[in-house]
């Protein structure tokens, strides 16, 4: 179980084996527990970088809970997300058809999605550029409510547009949540008018 002697025991062991295959000049990843509670995750990526002498670490998911069969590409990725964020190098991806059968394609997209969100989440509390990069993109577009380029920086387009365009404000430049009181829309026609009045006033100015 995570943190017990069993699996600290194991990592030291795997500290043992990746000192050897070093000094064979054998590249060595790390595999990490698969269930771990919340509280357990950065002491667990903490205790791997020690033992293991920084090697990259990889973990499957981890689940944080054991209660959501059907559920567990969400629970694998709050476990991921937070490993991630701890310094964890790699993430096995985990579907929602875990504990229970093989995954079709469907439970696959759905796992490797999740899986990603889980890991750029991460790579933005490592600082990693292009993390950022594409997260401020994203936040430039719903600024400016332009709809094709948050759909070209989601992480599902097609998704995020057909959410979109099958709801009332199909083809509107505000979405349903806020509709007319959106305050994206009203913010950026308050900027306007007030840009438009500046301008009027220099104007008025300069002709006096
Ligand atoms: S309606 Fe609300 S949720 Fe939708 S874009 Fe505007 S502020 Fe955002």
């Amino acid at each position: 179980d995570a943190t017990d002697r069993g699996q600290i025991g194991e990592l030291l062991l795997m500290g043992e084996l990746a000192d050897r295959a070093r000094a064979m000049g054998v590249q060595v990843m790390i595999e990490g527990p698969g269930h771990v509670p919340l509280d357990q995750i950065a002491a667990n990526v903490k205790l791997e970088k020690r033992v293991c002498g920084g090697a990259p670490f990889y973990v499957l998911g981890p689940l944080t809970c054991d209660v959501a069969p059907g559920y567990d590409h969400i629970t694998g990725a709050i476990g991921g997300a937070m490993a991630s964020a701890a310094g964890t190098d790699f993430l096995c991806y985990v579907t929602p058809a875990e504990h229970l059968r093989l995954p079709d394609i469907d439970d696959v997209r759905e796992g490797v999605i999740a899986t990603r969100i889980a890991a750029h989440s991460g790579d933005l509390v490592k600082g990693v550029r292009a993390a950022k990069v594409w997260n401020d993109q994203m936040s430039r577009y719903r600024k400016a409510l332009n709809w094709e380029g948050m759909y070209a920086m989601a992480m599902d387009p097609d998704k995020a547009r057909r959410y979109k365009e099958e709801s009332e404000a199909a083809g509107s430049n505000v979405c349903t949540m806020c509709g007319s009181l959106c305050s994206i829309n009203i913010d950026n026609a308050a900027i306007k008018f007030t840009k438009r009045r500046s301008i009027a006033e220099a104007e008025a100015h300069a002709v006096g």
